[in-house]
């Protein structure tokens, strides 16, 4: 089968390699759309901790496919059945995992990452990941592409639920890229009735006007922020503000813009050496303001996202604005790291 193969930093080579050969416990799965993800680009560009040098790996962890094989011993999936198979596999003994926290465990594995993914042909579901629950099925209304945009989806709906969003609020998301527009998406679904998008990239800005997310449309580069969403406000800053970026100032403004009573969610993580910010507390105080982080999703927030998806009131269509196949693996990441378009997706022809 061809796979993309990351082999370290700045190195990802189409190969020819062996399909993976499952057991009685595993399964395998043809992949047909595997999203490419900004922690894919930072693996690329940096490497990552769970990657030791030396060793190969085939990235690729928003993925969807097809059953191909089933193992003897594995019961409840037949040949042909179209699923997900989101990347965090929590070990299922530890705290979190029992509170259904699995991509908070410490001692998680996760596909793309510790484990082989999704950009290659077919890829090996390990017993221990169908036992935990993560092969999910996919519903007839949605295609493979979107099936695979739910895991990015997920990441959002989990942000989501922490600054619980309500009917007639405000919510300014910084960063419009394709992770922007989901937590815009998500956001007017939860009932916020003024849905502010702020990014520095008039291109990007434009993908979003033609998506019709947002409410409004900011570009920081041209026009003070606050200024703008205190006029947009009446004054009172925005109930919800959103960081999908990884700049420490943003973090800082967040806390300005936000409305008393406002829910920040820092949903960027800041890279090494870069995440020690000064924040001034006082507006957290006085304004008795909720400063809240998430990170990745569990699998409850994957099937809520599924359902969001195959429902009616959520297109995620239109953010596929890249389509690659494996063989144009290097140009799939180029594009996504270049920040042209929206979410770039390596596709199966067949
Ligand atoms: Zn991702
Ligand atoms: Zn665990």
């Amino acid at each position: 089968m061809k796979a993309a193969v990351y082999y370290g930093v700045e190195d990802i080579r189409v190969e020819e390699i062996a399909k993976p050969a499952i057991d009685a416990d595993e399964m395998l799965i043809k992949v047909k759309a595997c999203a490419v993800c900004g922690t894919d680009i930072r693996i690329y560009k940096y490497g990552h901790f769970k990657i030791p040098e030396g060793e190969q790996r085939i990235l690729g962890h928003e993925i969807a496919g097809e059953i191909a094989e089933i193992g003897a011993n594995v019961q409840g999936y037949k040949v042909g059945q179209r699923v997900v198979v989101p990347p965090n596999v929590g070990c299922g003994h530890c705290k979190m995992c029992k509170q259904g926290f699995n991509q908070l465990c410490s001692d998680y594995e996760a596909f793309g990452i510790s484990w082989n993914g999704g950009f290659a042909e077919y890829m090996k579901v390990p017993a221990h990941a169908i036992q935990m629950g993560n092969v999910i099925n996919i519903p007839a209304s949605l295609s493979y592409e979107e099936a695979a945009l739910c895991e990015p989806l997920s990441c959002c709906y989990n942000s989501y639920q922490a600054v619980d969003t309500k009917p007639g609020e405000s919510v300014v998301i910084i960063g419009a890229g394709p992770i922007g527009v989901l937590h815009a998406m998500i956001n007017k679904i939860a009932g916020a009735t003024k849905v502010m998008m702020v990014d520095i990239v008039d291109s990007r800005l434009e993908e979003v006007r033609a998506l019709g997310v947002a409410d409004v449309l900011i570009n920081s580069s041209n026009e003070d922020l606050k200024t703008r969403v205190l006029e947009e406000t009446s004054g009172l800053g925005a109930d919800i503000v959103i960081t999908a970026n990884s700049v420490p100032a943003i973090q800082q403004l967040a806390l300005e813009i936000a409305a008393v009573h406002g829910r920040i969610s820092l949903f960027g993580g800041m890279p090494k050496g870069k995440e020690f910010v000064t924040l001034n507390t006082n507006l957290v105080h006085y304004k008795e303001l909720k400063v809240v982080g998430t990170t990745g999703s569990s699998l409850q927030h994957v099937i809520s996202s599924i359902e969001i998806a195959a429902s009616d009131r959520m297109d995620l269509k239109p953010i596929v604005t890249g389509r690659f196949n494996i063989d144009q693996a290097k140009e799939a990441f180029a594009y996504a790291a270049s920040g042209a378009g929206l979410k770039a997706v390596i596709v199966s022809g067949n």
